[in-house]
């Protein structure tokens, strides 16, 4: 297992984002959704040009899962998934400085727009999960990795079991504070409530899955 730090301006941006620039925490699944959304893009993509792939619409879907017992939330995408590299670079480099500039010059209260056009938007899971985990298999790779993180402090990355191609976001999520509840993440109504007020344009299915032993 290799441990990593984030780069000097990630863990600034990081902390930043966790603590402000976020007006709503439940913008994070729209983030994940998005990004889940972007890699089945991406393979359908990747498909119209390799003949060796095909597209079938009807096994591309997001999937979320949610159990209460463990607290964990789970997205999961059958997209184009990341490869060793691409977890390192791509999840391991938030946006330099230039966002923390706009952020700045524009002094935006509610952080709405700003997410997802600057590399940003899979950290907004840390607003709701005190761990992340990455499970990812990349297309035409045999191998799949696990990148793992605690918050500010980098993560980890180890080669991993998956069969499918494709990438499954774990969220951990947090306990309910005396200010903050995050019970509410787990509940299948309220995360209804969140696809349906973010995601309704979502061209690929999205199943949900709530267990609650
Ligand atoms: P943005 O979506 O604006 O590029 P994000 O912080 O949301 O920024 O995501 C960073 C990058 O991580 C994405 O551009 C993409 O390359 C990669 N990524 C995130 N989630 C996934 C996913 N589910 N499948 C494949 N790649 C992903
Ligand atoms: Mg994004």
């Amino acid at each position: 297992m290799e441990t990593k730090q984030f780069q000097a301006e990630s863990k600034r941006l990081l902390e930043m984002m966790i603590n402000s620039i976020y007006s709503q925490k439940e913008v994070f699944l729209r983030e994940l959704i998005s990004n889940a959304s972007d890699a089945i893009d991406k393979i359908y993509y990747k498909a119209l040009t390799d003949e060796n792939l095909t597209f079938d619409k009807d096994s591309y879907y997001i999937k979320i899962e949610a159990d209460k017992n463990s607290r964990q939330l789970k997205i999961i995408d059958t997209g184009i998934g990341m490869t060793k590299e691409e977890l390192e670079s791509n999840l391991g480099t938030i946006a330099k400085s230039g966002s923390l500039a706009f952020k700045k010059e524009t002094e935006l209260k509610d952080g709405f727009d700003i997410i997802g056009q600057f590399g940003v938007g899979f950290y907004a899971a840390f607003m709701v999960a005190d761990v992340v985990t990455v499970i990812s298999k990349a297309v035409g790779s045999d191998e799949a990795y696990k990148w793992e993180s605690h918050g500010a402090d980098g993560y980890t990355i180890e080669p991993y079991e998956k069969d499918t191609v494709g990438t499954e976001i774990i969220l951990q999520i947090k306990e309910n504070t005396e200010d903050e509840t995050y019970d509410e993440y787990l509940e299948e109504y309220r995360l209804k409530q969140i696809i349906k007020k973010y995601s309704d344009f979502i061209r690929y299915p999205i199943k949900m899955d709530v267990t609650s032993k």
